[in-house]
């Protein structure tokens, strides 16, 4: 999954990224609110991290904006503005959460999967497809109960093929779910992850296959 994160600290940015990566997601770090008007018209996010104070302006007014077009995707309000009145207005500006400065890491992942869980979110909490399951909250692969050991890269491109199972999915979207802004994207990356996955739940005997489509994407099926 992939995640916009919104803050100018320096200190603050580089500590959240290297947590969200930790927690196997992509994350985009945007400093300013323009850049991170545009980030969301370009990419799809599946949630957003989002400061108030801003150089450019007050994080909240990046709401509306994203609610006006019908995006759904949940929004924590991060501010060291803590007092009740700006938590109120976060909220009713149709934040999801919102998260006062100094906060741990573990209260702020623990929040996002709080919001990930809300029945808003049309994935279920688990995708399943033949022997294989996907916990969307521990972000773990599994094969019957057996926990798939994948690096980051390799269980986000499963879960994008596994949150469109049965319908191809093009390169450029696999490669906007595994890669932030900031990567630098290798041609022939995006295959290489792909058939080390394809090994894996072969070996795994996940009743799975990633079928290739050549020169489009990739499609996974369910294979008995
Ligand atoms: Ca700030």
């Amino acid at each position: 999954m992939r995640v916009l994160l919104v803050e100018d600290e320096p200190e603050m940015a580089a500590a959240l990224t290297v947590a969200l990566k930790n927690y196997d997601m992509v994350v985009d770090h945007i400093s300013t609110l323009a850049d991170a008007e545009e980030a969301v018209f370009i990419n799809d996010y599946g949630a957003i991290l989002l400061d108030r104070q801003l150089p450019d302006g007050d994080g909240l007014t990046l709401i509306p904006k994203l609610r006006a077009r019908g995006a759904g995707v949940p929004v924590i309000v991060l501010t060291a503005r803590g007092e009740l009145a700006d938590r109120i207005a976060g909220l009713d500006t149709g934040a999801d959460d919102y998260l006062g400065k100094p906060f741990a890491v573990e209260e702020l992942l623990a929040r996002l999967r709080a919001v990930l869980r809300r029945p808003a979110d049309l994935p279920p909490e688990t995708m399943r497809l033949g022997r294989l399951s996907f916990d969307l909250g521990n972000r773990e692969a599994s094969v019957a109960g057996q926990p798939l050991d994948l690096p980051r890269r390799e269980l986000l491109v499963l879960e994008a093929l596994l949150r469109r199972m049965g319908r191809t999915v093009t390169r450029s979207s696999l490669e906007e779910a595994v890669y932030s802004i900031d990567d630098e994207i290798q041609s022939n990356a995006l295959d290489t992850h792909v058939s080390r996955l394809r090994r894996k739940l072969s070996e795994a005997e996940a009743e799975v296959e990633i079928h290739g489509i050549r020169g489009v994407g990739y499609l996974l099926k369910h294979s008995p």
